[in-house]
């Protein structure tokens, strides 16, 4: 492959939109992205392995492999990018924009542009010499769904001994991170003349029993769990949003309340559920029927890599800095079912994605480049 320039490579991949979102309106395919990484890769010498994603139409996930068997080094991104408010950015969020040594572009670090790090820092390597294979997966849907990273976990396809994803953590090596979930309860009663609570089953009424057992798991669940690496160091449970009734005259025949969880490493989803519905219990016993749980999306679960894995070592040796926990998601939770020891580390910072005018900073350049090298050395070479 002719050395390709860095910051063309940055340009070609910010350039194709692939925007996922829950609003059709706004979501797109990320077959352009997926073909301009085969192409990069192939170009690298690297078969690739291109899979659609079931049910999702237009959505597909590359699997790019240089070597032969199993074990090696896998580097992972995400090729979606979310939404844009086109109002708020100063520039055109497709067309990278070089300013006050800084890219611009929408995906510059969440996460697109990692890809353009990849080959920049292979093309410097003597890749006829590898002992284990490096792998590269670039995955569809992480902004929403996370249905790349959920299918490839499930294929099994692929057996790396590391991981590395390439999410914007200012180059500091994550190595853990709660879960997500967001569970919706629906109490249904009956409605009928307010005249007469006889009227009907008042579905406001039997929420607030609701909320007063979940005031008492929060208690519950600050109490029984400790998780030091984080600022707060237990799973939470927001209240985000309740609905209810529709006129003061009537009796409320349906309630809604959403809530978030957000479990620590070693609390898995389906944990959090079976003590939701256990602190409920009362409630579905007093009113058989009336009560409702369901997922609001599939849950994220926790994730942490492994305290004695010789990657939180090399990682902290190439960056300089101490491994750490982090309080947003990323697919590691899923990229660890591959059986690979994984952690999160990338260029950029957090705090600059998904915002107007997202931008690399580019003292990023070289430093990552040089980590990508040690990791791919260290663990392929
Ligand atoms: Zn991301």
């Amino acid at each position: 492959m002719a050395n390709l320039d860095f910051f063309q490579l940055y340009r070609d991949i910010i350039a194709i939109p692939s925007i996922s979102s829950t609003d059709p309106a706004w979501d797109q395919s990320n077959q352009g992205v997926i073909h301009l990484l085969a192409d990069w890769f192939s170009a690298l010498g690297f078969r690739c392995d291109i899979t659609p994603i079931a049910g999702l139409p237009g959505k597909f996930n590359l699997v790019a492999t240089l070597g032969e068997g199993e074990g090696g080094l896998l580097l992972a991104g995400h090729t979606d990018t979310v939404p844009y408010d086109a109002g708020r950015w100063s520039k055109d969020p497709f067309k990278v924009t070089e300013e006050g040594n800084r890219l611009y572009g929408l995906g510059t670090i969440d996460m697109k542009g990692f890809f353009a790090f990849i080959v920049s820092a292979l093309q410097e390597l003597d890749l006829g010499k590898l002992q284990k294979p490096l792998r590269i997966l670039a995955t569809a849907d992480e902004e929403t769904t996370m249905a790349g990273a959920r299918a490839i976990a499930e294929s099994q396809a692929i057996k790396p001994d590391y991981a590395v994803i390439g999410e914007p953590t200012g180059l500091v090596p994550v190595i853990m991170h709660k879960g997500h979930m967001s569970e919706s309860i629906r109490i249904t009663g009956r409605s009928g003349h307010s005249s007469d609570p006889a009227n009907g089953t008042n579905a406001i009424e039997i929420m607030q029993q609701v909320l007063t057992n979940l005031m008492s798991l929060q208690q519950e669940l600050k109490e029984k769990y400790n998780n030091t690496h984080f600022k707060v160091p237990y799973p939470t449970l927001n209240f985000g949003a309740i609905h209810g009734g529709d006129s003061a005259n009537r009796i409320c025949g349906c309630c809604d309340l959403h809530i978030d969880l957000r479990p620590i490493p070693g609390v898995a989803p389906q944990e959090l559920i079976g003590m939701l519905r256990q602190n409920l219990n009362p409630v579905h016993e007093c009113h058989p029927g009336c009560l409702h749980i369901s997922h609001l999306h599939e849950p994220i679960p926790p994730y942490a890599c492994g305290e004695d894995s010789p990657l939180i070592g090399e990682a902290e040796q190439a960056t300089g800095h101490a491994a750490e926990a982090v309080n947003y998601c990323t697919e590691a939770p899923f990229i660890q079912q591959l059986g690979c020891d994984t952690l999160v580390l990338g260029p950029g910072h957090i705090a600059q994605a998904h915002q107007p005018d997202e931008y690399l900073d580019l003292s990023f350049v070289k430093p990552t480049r040089e980590v990508l090298q040690h990791l791919v050395k260290r663990f392929c070479l």
